[in-house]
C-alpha cells in the first residue's frame, strides 16, 4: 500500500480523500492556493503545500506547480478528486511519467473518454445504444443543418470537452441552429481549449439515470447500481438518488451489464460513472462516461456500504477488487442534496460571504461531506457546492422525511444557500411519487414565476 499521497483538489472532495487516507493510515500532502489559506483540507492534511494564486489556472490547474510539489514531497500517488485535473489526459500522463501513481484509469482511457464524441463512437461500435446524432464532429453549420434535420429538431449541440452541465445548447430549427453553432464553436474553444463540436437528438422526458462502475488491472469489473440524477437545474444534478425509481430489478440487470459491457470496451480501470438517459418507454441510451470520483458517489456508499475512496486507492495500488458481482448487496434508500452557496431567486447565481453561523443535522442514517466551518470565508474563485447533504433510509418515504427534517435542521447564515429551495423541493408531488424527469426543476421555477 501506498504511504504517501497527494491529493490535487481542494474543498469537500478534497476533505473527503484525506479522511479514507487517514483511516488507512496513509499520510497525505494537501496542496493549496493563496485563496485557500484557511481551508479545512489544508490544516486536516499531514502536509499542506502552496501551489500558487487563488485563481484555478495558477494553482488546482497548474500541473507543474502540482508534479513538482509531489516528487519533493516524495508521495507515491496522486489523487485528482473531480474537475479540475481530474479528467486531464495530459496529467494522468505526467503522473505515470513520473512513476507516480495517478489513482484513476489510465491516461488512455481519460483521453478516450473525455472527447464526448469519440467516447458515443467507441460506445456504439461495442454495441451499446447510443443517443441518435451526428457520426462524430460537425465541421460546418451545413452539416449540421443537414443531419439535424434527418434527426429532426430539437436538436442538442454539444462541446465534445464539456463538462459540468456547460457546453450544451438546445435548438428547435434550422435558423437557431446557425446562430448557435458558431457562439458554442467560440464558447468551446474559450472555455475547454477544444473548439469540438457533435449532435444529438434532445431526448424529451428522459431521466438521467447512471450506474458506478469499477475495474481493477486484472480483468475483473463489477457495477454497483445506479443513481437517479435527473433532478437538474442548468442541466447539472441538484439531488441524487439510489435506487431509482423508474426501474425494474430486471431492467437495472441489464443496465448494469451493459455499464460493465461498456467499461470492458475499453480495458477501463478504477471506478468511473457510465451516464444513461432513459425514455418514457423504458429505452436507454449511452450518454457519456465519466473517468473520475462523481460528486454524488456517497449515495452509493451508503447503498452498498463499500468505501469508494478507499477502493479507488486500492485498487491504484495493484489489488484485485475486494468484491465481486455477488458480494454487493444493496440496503435501504438513499438521497443526496447538494448544498450550494447560491441564490435560486436570482437564477442559481452564485452568492459568498462568511459563515457567521453553522449547526449541522445529525442522527441515524445523516451524513454531511463539507469542508465549511463556522467563520470560513468563501473565496469567490471555486465551485459554489459548500457540502453534500445524504441520508440512507429504509424505504424511499422514509429517506425522504430524514432529508426533509435533516434540511430543516441544517443552519448556514451570512450566506445565501439553496437550502430553502431544496427543502420545497422534497415537498413537490412529483418527487414525493418518484416520477419526476430531468426538465422537473424548469417546470417547477416556471410555474412559480407565473409563466404558462
Ligand atoms: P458529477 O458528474 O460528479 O455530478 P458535475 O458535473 O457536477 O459532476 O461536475 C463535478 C465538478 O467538476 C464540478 O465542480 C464541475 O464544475 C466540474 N467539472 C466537470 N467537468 C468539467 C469540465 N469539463 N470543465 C470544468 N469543470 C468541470
Ligand atoms: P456533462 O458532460 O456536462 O455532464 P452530459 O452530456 O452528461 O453533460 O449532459 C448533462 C445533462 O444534460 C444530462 O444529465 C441531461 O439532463 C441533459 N442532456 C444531455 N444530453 C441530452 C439529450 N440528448 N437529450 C435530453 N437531455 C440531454
Ligand atoms: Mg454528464
Amino acid at each position: 500500500m501506498f504511504r504517501k499521497i497527494l491529493i490535487a483538489n481542494r474543498g469537500e472532495i478534497a476533505v473527503r480523500i484525506i479522511r479514507a487516507c487517514r483511516e488507512m493510515e496513509i499520510y497525505t500532502v494537501a496542496v493549496y492556493s493563496e485563496g485557500d489559506r484557511d481551508s479545512l483540507h489544508a490544516y486536516m492534511a499531514d502536509e499542506a503545500v502552496c501551489i500558487g494564486a487563488a485563481n484555478p489556472q495558477d494553482s488546482y490547474l497548474n500541473m507543474h506547480s502540482i508534479i513538482n510539489t509531489a516528487v519533493l514531497k516524495q508521495v507515491e500517488a496522486i489523487h485528482p478528486g473531480f474537475g479540475f485535473l481530474s479528467e486531464n489526459p495530459e496529467f494522468a500522463k505526467l503522473c505515470e511519467d513520473c512513476n507516480i501513481t495517478f489513482i484513476g484509469p489510465s491516461s488512455h482511457c481519460i483521453s478516450l473518454l473525455g472527447d464526448k464524441s469519440r467516447a458515443k463512437e467507441t460506445m456504439k461500435a461495442a454495441g451499446i445504444p447510443t443517443i441518435p446524432g451526428s457520426d462524430g464532429l460537425i465541421s460546418d453549420v451545413d452539416e449540421g443543418i443537414a443531419i439535424a434535420n434527418e434527426i429532426g429538431y430539437p436538436v442538442l449541440i454539444k462541446a465534445t470537452a464539456g463538462g459540468g452541465g456547460r457546453g450544451i445548447k438546445i435548438v428547435n430549427n434550422d435558423a437557431e441552429l446557425k446562430n448557435a453553432f458558431i457562439i458554442a464553436k467560440n464558447e468551446a474553444s474559450a472555455f475547454f481549449g477544444n473548439g469540438g463540436l457533435y449532435i444529438e437528438k434532445y431526448l424529451e422526458n428522459t431521466r438521467h439515470v447512471e450506474f458506478q462502475i469499477f475495474g481493477d488491472k486484472f480483468g475483473n469489473y463489477v457495477h454497483l447500481g445506479e443513481r437517479d440524477c435527473s433532478l437538474q437545474r442548468r442541466n447539472q444534478k441538484i439531488m441524487e438518488e439510489s435506487p431509482s425509481p423508474a426501474l425494474s430489478p430486471e431492467l437495472r440487470e441489464r443496465m448494469g451489464e451493459t455499464a460493465v459491457k461498456a467499461a470492458q470496451a475499453v480495458g477501463y480501470y478504477n471506478t468511473g460513472t457510465v451516464e444513461f438517459l432513459l425514455d418514457q418507454d423504458k429505452n436507454f441510451y449511452f450518454m457519456e462516461m465519466n473517468t473520475r470520483i462523481q460528486v454524488e458517489h456517497p449515495v452509493t456508499e451508503m447503498v452498498t456500504g463499500i468505501d469508494l475512496i478507499k477502493e479507488q486507492i486500492c485498487v491504484a495500488a495493484g489489488r484485485k477488487l475486494s468484491f465481486s458481482q455477488e458480494d454487493v448487496n444493496f440496503r435501504g434508500f438513499s438521497i443526496e442534496a447538494r448544498i450550494c452557496a447560491e441564490d435560486p431567486e436570482k437564477g442559481f447565481m452564485p452568492t459568498t460571504g462568511k459563515i457567521e453561523y453553522l449547526h449541522i443535522p445529525n442522527g441515524m442514517g445523516i451524513r454531511f461531506d463539507s469542508h465549511i466551518y463556522q467563520g470560513y470565508k468563501i473565496p469567490i474563485y471555486y465551485d459554489s457546492m459548500l457540502g453534500k447533504l445524504i441520508v440512507l433510509g429504509s424505504t424511499r418515504k422514509d429517506a425522504l422525511r430524514k432529508l426533509r427534517s435533516a434540511l430543516s435542521e441544517l443552519v448556514i447564515e451570512g450566506v445565501t444557500t439553496n437550502i430553502d429551495f431544496l427543502s420545497n423541493l422534497l415537498n413537490e408531488p412529483e418527487v414525493v411519487s418518484g416520477r419526476y424527469n430531468t426538465n422537473f426543476i424548469n417546470k417547477v421555477l416556471v410555474r412559480n414565476s407565473g409563466i404558462s
